[in-house]
């Protein structure tokens, strides 16, 4: 940005009302929406947030498991505005977290809508805003939509698993988003589909509950310790990758992880060719491990596999990752969105689209990526937002609050104060 904008950006600190129709509407109060919603209320501009559940960060409230703590340290994890209280440990649990973003959104002001579930929008080029349905009926126009639904909306349930093989299984078929503890299963054999984190952690809750817990691994993947020498494997990853090319960072992941835990292609865990950190890159999966099943189908009392063998088991935990909802209920995003619900352009670059359209949380760089994004939106939704208020208030102004503004203003105030815990 050359000087001369950030000075007429900053000299157009005071301005109006937002105009009737010229609102922000952020879809989904997990920590993306809250980060977004904080973020722009730190500029002062006003956002409306819809969430379909009954409360804030129903994602880890409901649909994760009771051992669940942050899988990376802490300083990886906080939203913009807010860090972590010190007391909480590096890896904070999921009740630290809820309540680290019920605090977040206390402090930011942001009290989201509950019980509203965006069915459909669309872009509505005659009233220049976003036209929003919600269940029940009720339709919502919005200048600006940031769509912060989430890259774990809807559970993945592989084919096998589905429809005819779930009636003929004769125990309990469940997706790590039902599993809470493995408390009820002591005594059982449950077969674990799929080997990323969720599935590694579902695992290990069976094991100390008494339960035997086998885990299918089809494809390569890359195990590497959470912490090495003390230091969080993330965090040295991070900082190496400012010294090194990512596959000298990853060369080191891999041989210190081998001194650390041996050769896990002898436990039937063989390591990709391309390393960790640039697997994730590639592909968005973490780089502590990959997703797998090779189950060819399933039976009255197990499963079969890809090479034959039949093998009973009294339940099924799939640990199969998730699906965006995205192409379930947004119409014309199709600049910003695949067919998948994920953004078209990579990270640090897919927050933005056509007609005041935004994203945040789709980065495939977890709660890092939400921090970028939800900086990123605030940024330039205020950039707009003062223009369109500016002008909206100037009597000989010739747009009207509905006309569209460019999605290229450069301007950029300040990040904001800091918030505080009330
Ligand atoms: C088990 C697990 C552990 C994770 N651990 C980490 C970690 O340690 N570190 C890290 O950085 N990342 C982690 N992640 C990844 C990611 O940071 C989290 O999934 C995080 O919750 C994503 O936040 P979000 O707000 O984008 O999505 P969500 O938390 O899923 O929130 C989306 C919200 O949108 C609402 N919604 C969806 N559709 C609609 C609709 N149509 N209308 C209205 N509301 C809607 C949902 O009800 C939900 O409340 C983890 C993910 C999982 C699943």
């Amino acid at each position: 940005m050359d000087e001369e904008d950030a000075t007429s950006c900053r000299a157009r600190a005071s301005w109006a009302p937002p105009a009737a129709g010229a609102a922000v509407v952020i879809v989904g109060a997990g920590p993306s929406g809250l980060a977004a919603a904080a973020c722009l209320a730190s500029r002062g501009v006003p956002a409306t947030v819809l969430e379909m559940s009954d409360s804030l960060v129903s994602t880890w409230r409901h649909r994760t498991y009771d051992r669940l703590t942050l899988h990376l340290p802490k300083r990886f994890c906080q939203l913009p505005l807010l860090p972590f209280p010190d007391a909480y440990p590096a890896y904070p649990s999921k009740d630290q977290f809820v309540a680290y973003l019920e605090a977040y959104a206390a402090a930011a002001g942001v009290a989201p809508r509950f019980g509203a579930r965006v069915e459909d929008a669309a872009f509505d080029a005659a009233a220049g805003a976003w036209a929003l349905r919600l269940a029940g009926g009720e339709t919502l126009l919005a200048r600006w939509l940031v769509v912060a639904t989430g890259e774990n909306a809807v559970p993945r349930v592989p084919a096998a698993f589905d429809g005819d093989g779930r009636r003929l299984f004769g125990g309990r078929i469940m997706h790590t988003c039902e599993y809470k503890s493995g408390e009820e299963f002591a005594g059982r054999k449950v077969l674990v589909v799929g080997c990323g984190n969720s599935g590694m952690e579902v695992s290990l809750d069976l094991c100390r509950h008494g339960a035997a817990p086998s885990l299918v691994v089809r494809n390569t993947v890359h195990v590497l310790p959470r912490e090495m020498l003390g230091v969080s494997t993330f965090g040295l990853a991070m900082g190496l990758l400012k010294l090194l090319p990512v596959q000298a960072v990853d060369w080191l992941l891999v041989a210190a992880a081998r001194v650390a835990l041996g050769d896990t292609a002898k436990l039937g865990l063989r390591r990709p060719k391309t390393g960790p950190i640039e697997l994730k890159n590639l592909t968005g999966r973490t780089p502590v491990l990959d997703v797998v099943g090779a189950v060819k189908e399933v039976t009255p009392r197990g499963v079969r596999f890809a090479d034959g063998k039949e093998e009973q088991f009294d339940a099924i935990i799939l640990a199969t990752g998730y699906t965006s909802s995205v192409p379930s209920w947004l119409k014309d995003g199709g600049d910003v969105f695949t067919a998948d619900g994920m953004p078209k352009t990579p990270f640090p670059n897919g927050w933005r689209g056509k007609n005041g359209l935004y994203t945040v949380g789709f980065s495939q760089r977890g709660l890092l990526g939400t921090s970028s994004d939800a900086l990123n939106v605030a940024r330039d939704i205020h950039c707009q937002w003062k223009d369109m208020n500016t002008v909206a208030s100037k009597p000989t102004a010739s747009s009207s609050s509905t006309t569209l503004l460019q999605n290229s203003c450069s301007c950029s105030a300040s990040n904001g104060n800091n918030l505080t815990v009330v």
